[in-house]
């Protein structure tokens, strides 16, 4: 196969070819799929996980209102960063560092409102306060690729979500998926969050969503696939669209920056949408999951 390859380089990639490249992630067979859950709720399965919050854990009473509001609306797992990896070193007036505190807060409310949390982790250092009080550990964009990292979180066998790096290739991400999995950690799911293009349709959004990454990723491998149409659009009246649009390409489960005050927002405020307007989302995805795939995202 591979000499045909060489005389056709137009030809697909075979799938020896994938599984000899990605031996871990490569898909065997046409309904190869992992499922696994986390608090309960399943991943890979027949139900679309929303996972849904503000991008910082900013004060005690913000997670703890966002918290009741999420579960309230049917969301399945809560997400807030503590540890930002932010653009710039300058902080903004309304930016508060979080750090360990947040991650204190996201438990509390956590164990209140039975809602697993997704939180980002940007050092070793930090993977016991993760372990003990974080449901998910998040690998963010910026970090795809620091493979001493990937390999330290697998090691713990938490669940881990990977987001792929905006200028990565698909080849690049299974290959860091690769460093998980090759750890002996199953628990895990790729993420799309937008990537680098040339025109990305206003002159402040920073990232296109790159949706045909989901079909593509589906047909290479196994891991359920989630998509952040937030980071990628960098404008809340473009989530709603998008995130129905992820769903309809067959996304295994959706993240969505939201907050009480979107335009309060310490970071990013032109991405959360607010609550309202979150459960209307969840509504319509709801009906696009029914639809086309005899899927749920609303218990
Ligand atoms: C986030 O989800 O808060 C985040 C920083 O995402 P990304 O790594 O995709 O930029
Ligand atoms: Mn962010």
């Amino acid at each position: 196969m591979s000499d045909l390859n060489n005389k056709f380089p137009g030809k697909d990639i075979s799938s020896d070819d994938l599984i000899s490249k990605f031996p871990l992630c490569a898909k065997k067979r046409k309904n190869h799929k992992t499922k696994f859950k986390v608090a309960g709720v399943e991943f890979g399965g027949n139900t679309i996980p929303i996972l849904a919050g503000p991008n910082l854990a900013e004060s005690k009473s913000l997670v703890f209102k966002t918290a009741r509001a999420l579960k309230k609306m049917g969301v399945h797992v809560m997400r807030a960063g503590a540890f930002k990896p932010l653009t710039f070193p300058y902080r903004s007036k309304n930016y508060f560092e979080t750090r360990e505190n947040g991650i204190q807060w996201l438990k509390e409310a956590s164990e209140k409102f039975k809602l697993p949390i997704i939180s980002e982790i940007m050092e070793e250092k930090h993977l016991p306060l993760f372990c003990k009080n974080v449901d998910i550990l998040q690998i963010g964009s910026r970090n795809m690729q620091n493979y001493p990292l990937l390999s330290a979180c697998a090691k713990t066998m938490k669940p881990i979500m990977l987001k792929r790096h905006y200028g990565a290739s698909l080849r690049d991400l299974l290959g860091a998926a690769e460093y998980i999995l090759y750890e002996g950690n199953k628990k895990l799911m790729l993420c799309e969050r937008g990537v680098t293009a040339p025109h990305t349709h206003r002159s402040s959004s920073r990232f296109l969503l790159d949706l045909q990454a989901v079909p593509a990723l589906k047909e290479l491998t196994h891991l359920p696939i989630i998509v952040d149409p937030s980071h990628a659009t960098f404008w809340r009246d473009w989530v709603e669209p998008m995130a129905l649009a992820s769903v309809a390409a067959g996304a295994d489960g959706v993240m969505i920056e939201a907050h009480p005050n979107p335009s309060k927002a310490a970071v990013d405020p032109l991405q959360p949408v607010n609550f309202p307007e979150l459960k209307s989302i969840l509504k319509k995805m709801d009906k696009i999951a029914k639809t086309i795939y005899k899927k749920r995202v609303l218990q």
